[in-house]
């Protein structure tokens, strides 16, 4: 299963930022072990260019962050601060990671995942929330514009809600987003995807791995032809910004049930989305899982 991986996803973020920039430095050494037993290929991936961005964003916003002349509240906004000069290209490079993981599903099917991103709070016109441009949206009107894609699926499991997909999304034809989330955490106003399902804080795995099954129900309903994941393990009962007490286990078997879901027809795209724990190490575990899993999966799936 291809990854993609470049060195400024983590050296892009300054190393006094409060964000835990570590976290994509130790996967992508755990992520080795499963390169040498030949389940993942890791991935270098350019730039992305500017007219799939403007696919999903305002030309004004782009070009602002493009020529770094954001203003401080914007920038505030995203957080990720002190911006660095090696930023603004790190943030190309992730977009790129996730256009090139589209591409390669799109040619060979199966499952492809990006080691940073899903970028779900980004807006049409500002970013948000450690978000500047948002990957999802990006991926899910570029599959369909120039893909040929007819059913786009976004299926959103961050403890966050996908806001800024939602907002980009809404009305898009042959586009669905589901979103499910912790209702008592961020954003604090939601904003309205085709799906949410909301839980309270504490819910535990078993309520979690429910509502998954009700929107893993909605993707099928909707048969879409690929799907976009974004995956990130912030629901973990020690992430910090978490709220939803899951267990390692319980993320393991949510992950099991989106891939199981797919059953190898159906193309994939995963993207990492939010981890913070502390020690960051849980965070590191649960995406090392949910990296295992996928390239299991892509391994029995794969017809070529
Ligand atoms: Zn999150």
């Amino acid at each position: 299963m291809p990854v993609w991986y470049h060195d400024s996803y983590t050296e892009g973020i300054d190393q006094n930022a409060r964000f835990p920039r570590d976290r994509y430095r130790l996967l992508r050494e755990r992520l080795s072990h499963l390169q040498d037993i030949g389940l993942v290929n890791i991935e270098e991936p350019k730039p992305i260019d500017t007219e799939s961005l403007l696919l999903a964003h305002d030309e004004d916003f782009v070009n602002r962050f493009l020529g770094g002349i954001l203003d401080s509240k914007e920038r505030r906004r995203i957080g990720l601060e002190p911006w660095t000069e090696a930023f603004v290209p790190r943030t190309l490079r992730i977009m790129g990671g996730a256009v090139e993981a589209l591409e390669h599903v799109t040619r060979f099917g199966g499952i492809a995942g990006n080691m940073a991103g899903g970028t779900h709070h980004s807006h049409r016109s500002f970013g948000s929330g450690y978000c500047v441009f948002n990957d999802l949206a990006v991926c899910a009107l570029r599959a369909r514009e120039v893909d040929g894609y007819a059913r786009v699926a976004v299926l959103d499991l961050d403890v966050h809600q996908g806001d800024g997909t939602a907002t980009i999304l809404r009305g898009e034809e042959g586009v669905v987003t589901i979103s499910v989330h912790c209702e008592g955490n961020f954003p604090f106003r939601k904003a309205e995807s085709d799906h949410d399902l909301p839980l309270p804080i504490g819910t535990g795995d078993e309520g979690y791995l429910e509502a998954v099954e009700q929107a893993l129900a909605i993707v099928s309903d909707f048969s879409p032809d690929i799907l976009l994941f974004q995956a990130g393990v912030d629901g973990l009962e020690a992430d910090a910004l978490g709220k939803l007490s899951l267990s390692r286990r319980g993320m393991m078997a949510r992950n099991h049930l989106v891939f199981s879901q797919l059953g190898g027809i159906t193309p994939c795209v995963f993207f990492m989305g939010g981890g913070y724990s502390n020690p960051i190490e849980h965070t590191v575990d649960a995406f090392y899982d949910l990296f295992e899993v996928a390239a299991r999966f892509n391994t029995e799936f794969r017809i070529t």
